[in-house]
């Protein structure tokens, strides 16, 4: 496994890029620790395969520097590179029978057949192939054949790293939940440097310790599901992340105040230094509604409210702006007016869509988390 390094990358798929537009990937520096578990997160096009297939090698990028373990392997080929890759359609070999295809990666780099029975009946029993080794690859399902090049890229011990791009896609949802535990179980065990490319939030924050969110060909944020969800770095983060995502609304800064469509929020004594045009975030389920005034709310309109079982999200307007208040099950919802506190310790204040990090020396006693 190895300490995978990305320096001054950038890729461009035309020949003569003429600005930041023709970029796949804008530049970027980036590291990938031995032996952990990552989600790339983002949405279509926004640069995934791509990044992945510069680590595998099978994009060569246009601009910097891609290292393992310190040696820079920008120069070798794919094979050259001892990286285990799983793509999001099967990759196998039909006539060849389900062991010869869990063997073939290991036969390929010379192993003995006896270190490589014992090597494929593992992952064979990992992925509930062992049934059906020796049958022809051919005639298997669909999802049986993406679960063979599932246990191709994780036969070889001795691979850099595992790179799997929407491995799951094909999968039906069923098997889809148990393979994503399995992948996971696999990590533990195996302590393997593995990128799990998906545009699948929940996919992501079940199966890795760090997510790498990316947005239009750049990293915006790396952390764990939990920072992502309290602490989004940039504005996508927030509505990209959460259920409904993050509210975001256009504000004025001044003393410590918001004013967001003629309403005032107080927004804590950490950001008392700004002033002019910002953007206010502030997650669903830290915004509380209230049937009467009390301190600091601000009146609503409620427009909708939709009862999800386990809680119920309501749509309310507050001048111009819609938000979203995402509420226990059993609340009662006030029905046509109502009022919206923001917890100061959850509004988040954000600059061209970048997170201002509060002023901590401003902080007051009830700003615990920030
Ligand atoms: P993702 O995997 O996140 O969906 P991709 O890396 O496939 O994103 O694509 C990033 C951008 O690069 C997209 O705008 C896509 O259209 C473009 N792109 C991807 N592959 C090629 C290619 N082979 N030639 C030209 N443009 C490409
Ligand atoms: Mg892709």
């Amino acid at each position: 496994m190895a300490r995978i390094e990305l320096k001054n990358l950038a890729h461009s798929y035309h020949s003569k890029p003429k600005s930041e537009a023709d970029y796949a990937l804008q530049q970027m520096d980036h590291v990938w620790e031995d032996g952990q578990a990552y989600a790339l997160l983002g949405p279509s096009g926004c640069g995934k395969t791509t990044l992945l297939n510069i680590i595998s090698g099978l994009v060569k990028p246009s601009e910097g520097t891609v290292s393992f373990d310190g040696e820079d392997v920008s120069a070798l080929l794919p094979q050259e590179r001892n990286i285990a890759q799983v793509f999001q359609f099967p990759v196998i070999y039909d006539t060849m029978s389900v062991y010869d295809n869990l063997a073939f990666p290991l036969r390929n780099r010379g192993l003995a057949e006896t270190d490589i029975r014992a090597r494929v009946n593992e992952v064979a029993e990992m992925l509930e192939l062992d049934d059906v080794l020796t049958r022809r690859a051919a005639n298997l399902s669909a999802d049986a054949k993406q679960k063979i090049s599932l246990g191709r890229g994780l036969v070889r011990s001795d691979v850099a790293a595992i790179l799997f791009d929407e491995p799951l896609t094909v999968i039906d949802p069923h098997l889809k939940l148990y393979l994503r535990r399995k992948l996971k179980q696999i990590h533990a065990r195996f302590k393997l440097t593995m990128v799990y490319v998906t545009h699948d939030q929940l996919e992501a924050l079940t199966f890795a310790d760090k997510v790498v969110v990316m947005h239009a060909g750049q990293v915006v944020q790396i952390g764990t599901p939990q920072e992502l969800f309290e602490n989004p770095q940039h504005t996508f983060v927030g509505y990209f992340i959460g259920s409904p995502g993050m509210n975001i609304l256009p504000c004025n800064m001044d003393k410590g105040l918001a004013t967001i469509s003629g309403s005032v929020i107080p927004v804590g004594a950490v950001h008392e230094s700004l002033s002019g045009a910002h953007e206010l975030g502030i997650r669903p389920e830290f915004l509380r509604l209230h049937a009467a005034a009390v301190a600091g709310t601000v009146k609503v309109t409620i427009r909708e409210t939709e009862d999800l079982g386990s809680c119920q999200i309501a749509r309310v307007k507050m001048g111009d702006h819609s938000l979203k208040v995402k509420l226990d099950e059993g609340d009662t919802v006030p029905t046509e007016e109502g009022y919206l506190e923001f917890p100061p310790k959850w509004i988040r204040i954000y600059a061209d869509g970048k997170l201002v990090e509060p002023d901590r020396s401003l902080k007051s006693d009830v700003e615990i988390a920030q």
